[in-house]
C-alpha cells in the first residue's frame, strides 16, 4: 500500500442476504484531500464506511484506512480517525459535554478541550444542557464535534452538514477546508451538490455498489456535456441520435420535441441531426447537479440484476 493513500479499497464486496449492497468496490483517496463520496439512495456509500470503520465485515475485498487493515486493528482506525456515522446515538441523559467526554474516554483520546469549546462556539452550541433537550440540528453539532475532537488524520463523515441551517452548513464546509489546510484527509457523503462543489477536491459516484467515476470536480463541471433541446417539425425516431457515442436522450416533451445529453464533441451530433426535419434547437450547458442525476440515473441493465 502506498503512503500516499490514506483510503484504500479493493473489490470490495458486501451483501446483506439477498441484497448486494457493495458489489466490488474499488476507491483510492490520497493524504491531504477532501473526497466526496455521492450515490443514490442505497447505492451503498454507509456500507463502505461502516466497513471502513470495521463496524460492519465485507464478504470479500481489502481496505487500507491510514495503511491500517481495520479487520485487524480496528481499535487503532478509531483512534486514528474520526468518525461521524449517519445515526448517532448518545445517552440522552448526559449533557452535551458529558458525552464528548464519554466519546472521548471510550476511544483513548486525549482531547483539547479548549479547542472543543471553540468548535462549540464556531457551530453556536451550548455544552451545558443535556442531549434529549437538543433538536435535530444540534445533535448533528455534537457528531461533527466529536468526529474533529481529537484532531485526527482522517476524517470520515457520512452527510455532516445533514440537518444543519445554511449558516451553520457553511461552517461546517469551512472547518472541513481548515482541516485540509492542517494536512487532514476528509472522505464525505453527502446528497448536496452545492457543498460538494464548494469544498471537494475530487467525488467518487458509487451506483448500486460499484464505484461508477472518481474525477476532479473542476473536471467534472469542465467536462463537455451538453444538455440540447430540438424541436422537430413532426415527432420523430431518436434512434438514429441516441446511437451515436455520448448522445442521451434525457426526455421526449410535447411529442415533437427532444431533449438530449451530448458528451464530447459536437460536430456527429449535429451532422446526423442534418437528416431530420429540425424547426429550433436549443443547447445549455448543465449544472454540476445535473451532471451527477445522470450518472444516478439506474440503467436498464442494472436494474434487472437487482431484482430478485
Ligand atoms: P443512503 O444515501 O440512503 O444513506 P447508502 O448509499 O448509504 O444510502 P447503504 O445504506 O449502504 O446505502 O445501503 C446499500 C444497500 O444495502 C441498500 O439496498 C440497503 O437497503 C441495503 N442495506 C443496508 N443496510 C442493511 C441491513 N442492515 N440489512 C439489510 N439490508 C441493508
Amino acid at each position: 500500500m502506498s503512503e500516499a493513500l490514506a483510503i484504500e479499497i479493493r473489490d470490495l464486496e458486501k451483501s446483506y442476504g439477498r441484497v448486494r449492497a457493495l458489489r466490488g468496490v474499488n476507491l483510492e483517496v490520497q493524504r491531504g484531500e477532501i473526497f466526496a463520496f455521492l450515490g443514490p439512495n442505497g447505492a451503498g456509500k454507509t456500507t463502505t464506511i461502516r466497513c471502513m470503520l470495521d463496524l460492519i465485515r465485507p464478504d470479500r475485498g481489502l481496505i487500507r484506512v491510514l495503511g491500517i487493515d481495520p479487520q485487524r486493528d480496528p481499535v487503532a482506525v478509531r483512534r486514528r480517525v474520526g468518525y461521524l456515522p449517519g445515526e448517532l446515538h448518545f445517552d440522552e441523559n448526559l449533557t452535551v459535554e458529558g458525552a464528548l467526554r464519554l466519546f472521548a474516554a471510550m476511544r483513548g483520546h486525549t482531547v483539547d478541550w479548549t479547542y472543543v469549546r471553540a468548535l462549540a462556539e464556531r457551530l453556536d452550541l451550548d455544552l451545558r444542557p443535556p442531549i434529549r433537550n437538543l433538536s435535530k440540528g444540534n445533535k448533528q453539532k455534537v457528531g461533527v464535534i466529536q468526529a474533529l475532537m481529537h484532531r485526527p488524520e482522517l476524517l470520515i463523515l457520512d452527510e455532516p452538514t445533514l440537518g444543519l441551517d445554511p449558516l451553520m452548513q457553511r461552517e461546517v464546509l469551512r472547518l472541513l477546508r481548515e482541516a485540509r489546510a492542517a494536512g487532514v484527509t476528509v472522505f464525505f457523503s453527502s446528497h448536496i451538490m452545492s457543498e460538494v462543489e464548494q469544498v471537494a477536491d475530487r467525488v467518487g459516484i458509487i451506483r448500486q455498489g460499484v464505484v461508477v467515476e472518481v474525477a476532479r470536480t473542476v473536471e467534472l463541471i469542465r467536462r463537455a456535456v451538453r444538455r440540447v433541446r430540438v424541436r422537430f417539425q413532426a415527432p420523430v425516431d431518436p434512434q438514429p441520435l441516441t446511437a451515436l457515442p455520448g448522445v442521451r436522450l434525457l426526455r421526449r416533451e410535447n411529442g415533437d420535441e427532444l431533449l438530449l445529453q451530448v458528451e464530447g464533441a459536437m460536430d456527429p451530433f449535429i451532422k446526423a441531426l442534418a437528416a431530420f426535419p429540425v424547426q429550433d434547437m436549443e443547447t445549455e450547458r448543465p449544472s454540476l447537479e445535473e451532471i451527477f442525476l445522470a450518472y444516478y440515473e439506474p440503467s436498464p441493465a442494472s436494474q434487472e440484476e437487482v431484482r430478485p
